[in-house]
C-alpha cells in the first residue's frame, strides 16, 4: 500500500489545483481516489488501481500509470460532471477533453512525466493508418472501432496543437477558460465547444475543426523542391520607352442587363445623378454622348527606366541569396509550417508561416526567403508539433555546398516615380476635350 497512499492525496490535490486553473474552480466539498483493481469516475469519488509487489517493489509504469488514472477519474468531476456533455452521444466531448486536461496535470506533476497522450509525435502512429480503420472524431461513440485514440488521444493532441502550435498558450487558455465557465453545469454540444473557441479567441479555427474533428486526413506537408537564386549585379538597366495609345471611351458597360432595364421603367425610382445637376459632370455627358472626344487620336507615353546600381549598392547585395521553398500537402490536412534553417556558419533560425498559408491553394505554396549567408538546410516542423506522419519528407540540404544557383535580375527605380494614382500619365478624356 506504500505506493497509494503515498502519492493518491497529493495527486488528487494536485489535479483539483490544476483543473480549477484551466476551468472553473472545483464547486464540491470533497474528492476521493479509493484504491481498487480499475480506473472508475463518481461525482466526488473515483476507484483507480496502483498496487506494490508483495516485497512493497513496484514498476515505474504502475507508479506513472497510477498517478495518470487518479488525475484522469478525478478529472472527469470536470468533464462531463460539471461541463455536463452528453458522453454516450460525444465521447471525445468528455474523454478527449478530460484527457487533454489530464495531460496538463501530469506535465505539472512532473516535467519527466512520459505523458502518452497529448504530445503531436505520439498520435503519429494511429494518423498513419490507412483510411478504412479511421473514423472522424466526431462519430457516435458506439460507432468508433479504435476508441483510445479517437475519443481520448485524437481530440486531447488536437487541442494541445491549438495550444502549442496555433492559437498560443494565452489566447487558448482563455479560451478554454471561457468554454468551461459559460457551459458548467449546463449540456454543451460539439458546436458549443468549437464555437466558443473561437469567438473567445477571435480566431476562425473552422479550418481546424474540419480537418481535425470531422476528417480523417492526417498531416503530411512535404518540401518539394529548393529553388536557389542570386541576384545578378550586372543586369543591365531597363531603357526608357514609347507607347501608344488613344483615350478611354466611355466607362459604360457593353451590355444593358435586365436590372437597368427594370430600374428604368420602375416609375418609383429616381436615380441620384438625374435629380441633383451638380453631380454631372462632363463624364455623365461622355457616357450619354453630349461630350465627344477623338477616340482614335495616337498619344505617346514614356515608360521611365531604371538606374544603374552603385558601387555600395553592389556590395550590399552581393551576399543575398533567395531560396525559394515549394511545399507539397501530401497528407490533405493543413498545418503552420514550421522551418528551421541552418546557416553555413553554424547558426539557425525558426520561421513559421501559420496555416492560413495554404488558404488560397491546399495542394501546393511557395515561400521566399532572402538571406545574406549561405544555407545549408532546411528542417521544416523540428519539434515534430504537427504531427507530421512522414519526417522523410521534411529536410533539404545543400549537399555541401554544390547546389545550383540561377540568377535573379535586380533593379533600381528612378527617384519620384508614382503619384498616389492619380495620374498614370496618360492623357484622359476631359483633357482631351480640354474641359474641366
Ligand atoms: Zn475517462
Amino acid at each position: 500500500m506504500v505506493l497509494y497512499r503515498k502519492y493518491s492525496t497529493k495527486a488528487v490535490a494536485h489535479t483539483i489545483k490544476t483543473y480549477s486553473e484551466f476551468t472553473i474552480p472545483y464547486p464540491y466539498p470533497v474528492a476521493q481516489s479509493v484504491e481498487a483493481a480499475n480506473g472508475m469516475e463518481y461525482p466526488m469519488i473515483c476507484f483507480n488501481y496502483g498496487r506494490t509487489e508483495k516485497d512493497g517493489t513496484y514498476s515505474e509504469g504502475i507508479k506513472n500509470g497510477m498517478l495518470g488514472v487518479v488525475i484522469h477519474e478525478v478529472g472527469h468531476n470536470f468533464f462531463p460532471m460539471i461541463i455536463n456533455s452528453d458522453e454516450r452521444q460525444w465521447t471525445w466531448m468528455d474523454e478527449g477533453l478530460n484527457t487533454f486536461v489530464e495531460y496538463l496535470t501530469e506535465e505539472r506533476w512532473d516535467n519527466k512525466f512520459p505523458s502518452k497522450r497529448g504530445p503531436a509525435w505520439t498520435i503519429v502512429d494511429y494518423m498513419k493508418l490507412p483510411k478504412d480503420q479511421l473514423e472522424p472524431i466526431m462519430t457516435n461513440s458506439e460507432n468508433i472501432v479504435q476508441f483510445g485514440p479517437n475519443a481520448y488521444s485524437k481530440p486531447a493532441t488536437g487541442l494541445n496543437i491549438l495550444r502549442e502550435t496555433i492559437m498560443g498558450r494565452e489566447l487558448f487558455d482563455k479560451a478554454f477558460k471561457t468554454y468551461a465557465k459559460r457551459w458548467a453545469f449546463k449540456h454543451p454540444e460539439p458546436a458549443d465547444f468549437f464555437r466558443t473557441m473561437e469567438d473567445a479567441s477571435g480566431e476562425d479555427l473552422d479550418w481546424f475543426w474540419r480537418g481535425w474533428f470531422y476528417g480523417t486526413d492526417p498531416v503530411d506537408i512535404a518540401i518539394d523542391k529548393v529553388t536557389i537564386a542570386t541576384p545578378d549585379l550586372n543586369t543591365p538597366p531597363r531603357e526608357a520607352k514609347e507607347i501608344k495609345y488613344k483615350v478611354d471611351k466611355p466607362a459604360v458597360n457593353d451590355f444593358e442587363d435586365i436590372s437597368k432595364i427594370r430600374n428604368r421603367e420602375d416609375k418609383n425610382i429616381t436615380f441620384y445623378v438625374d435629380k441633383d445637376k451638380e453631380t454631372q459632370d462632363f463624364y455623365y455627358r461622355y457616357d450619354r454622348g453630349q461630350e465627344k472626344v477623338d477616340n482614335n487620336k495616337e498619344y505617346t507615353s514614356k515608360f521611365e527606366g531604371t538606374e544603374p546600381l552603385t558601387q555600395k549598392e553592389k556590395d550590399k547585395f552581393k551576399d543575398l541569396t533567395a531560396y525559394q521553398i515549394d511545399f507539397v500537402n501530401k497528407g490533405g490536412l493543413v498545418m503552420p509550417i514550421i522551418l528551421e534553417f541552418t546557416f553555413e556558419d553554424g547558426t539557425k533560425l525558426t520561421d513559421k508561416s501559420s496555416a492560413q498559408i495554404w488558404r488560397m491553394n491546399e495542394q501546393k505554396v511557395s515561400k521566399t526567403y532572402y538571406f545574406d549567408k549561405k544555407l545549408k538546410s532546411i528542417q521544416l516542423d523540428p519539434m515534430r508539433e504537427t504531427a507530421d506522419i512522414d519526417t522523410s519528407n521534411n529536410f533539404w540540404s545543400n549537399d555541401g555546398g554544390t547546389s545550383q544557383a540561377s540568377k535573379f535580375e535586380l533593379f533600381k527605380q528612378k527617384e519620384g516615380g508614382n503619384t498616389r494614382g492619380a495620374s498614370n500619365g496618360k492623357v484622359n478624356p476631359m483633357q482631351a476635350a480640354g474641359k474641366k
